[in-house]
Order: C-alpha cells, then structure tokens, then sequence
C-alpha cells in the first residue's frame, strides 16, 4: 500500500490558518488549543501541533515532546475546570485505527464516575455550550 501523505486542505489545517472558525482555548507558536464541536463527554478538547503530520506515525518527533507538555497542562486544565473525576487522553493513527481527521491531534476528555463516553464524531453541541465550555477551560488555564 502506498504510503499515505498530509493534504493541506483537512479542517484543522483549515483552522490553523484562520480560514474556518473555531472555540479556542489556547494558541501559541507550537499548538493550538479549541473545543471539538462533536463531544464526547462535556469539555472535550483537541490538543493541535501547528507543524504539519497526518499523524504520530509521520510527526517530526521534536514536535511530541513539547506536544505533551500542552496535552498535560490541558488535562490538568479540564479536571479543573469541570470538577472531572479523570481524564482521558487519546490519539488515533489512519482510518484503521478511527482516526476522520488527518492532522495530528490529541483528544482531551473531561471524565465522570460511571458516565460513559459518547459515540466519536457523533453529535454536533451547540456553539453556546462550546463557547461557554472554551471560557471555563481558559480560566483554569490561567489560575
Ligand atoms: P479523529 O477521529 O481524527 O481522531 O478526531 C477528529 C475529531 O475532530 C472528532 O472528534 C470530531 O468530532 C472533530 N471534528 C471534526 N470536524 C471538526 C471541526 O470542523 N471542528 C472541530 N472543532 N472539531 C471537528
């Protein structure tokens, strides 16, 4: 099977260059930080390396190191902001694996005690709840 190649044209890349809208978190010269508009669970967050891969299997691996210390601070961040019991971190590698979106990218999810997550890219939330859910993060971020 041919080796499969990033496409500039996938909606994160569309976010990273502004020409899509999205809930931000975070941004900084490595990451990006917004809300997943299909949650699985309340806060549902996608860590984004601004440099360019399909995915972990093809990233630069001078990009992951600092990649995790956001995807930490961000984990710590959603516990925090939705008063979560734990956190889930999660990362898919081609279709095989689940993965619809072809840009590097780590989910971050808020977890409950005996609350099971929602189905993945299921349900669109509504871009209040999204805005609301960005604004709390940020305030944990910042204290
Ligand atoms: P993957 O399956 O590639 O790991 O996850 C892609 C994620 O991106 C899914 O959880 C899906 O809900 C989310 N997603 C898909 N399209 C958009 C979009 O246009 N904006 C945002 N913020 N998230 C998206």
């Amino acid at each position: 099977m041919a080796e499969a190649i990033y496409d500039s044209s996938n909606i994160f890349a569309k976010i990273l260059r502004g020409e899509i809208p999205s809930h931000r978190v975070y941004e900084d010269d490595a990451v990006i930080v917004f809300m997943d508009v299909m949650p699985q669970g309340q806060g549902h967050t996608l860590v984004v390396p601004k440099a360019p891969s399909r995915n972990l299997l093809d990233a630069d691996p001078a990009v992951l190191g600092p990649l995790f210390v956001h995807v930490q601070k961000v984990a710590r961040a959603v516990k925090k902001a939705f008063d979560a019991d734990g956190v889930t971190v999660v990362q898919f590698n081609e279709p095989a694996s689940g993965q619809t979106v072809f840009h590097l990218h780590v989910h971050v999810i808020p977890r409950f005690d005996g609350i099971p997550l929602k189905p993945h890219s299921g349900q669109m939330e509504k871009p209040e709840v999204l805005a609301e859910n960005a604004g709390k993060i940020r305030m944990a971020l910042a204290s």
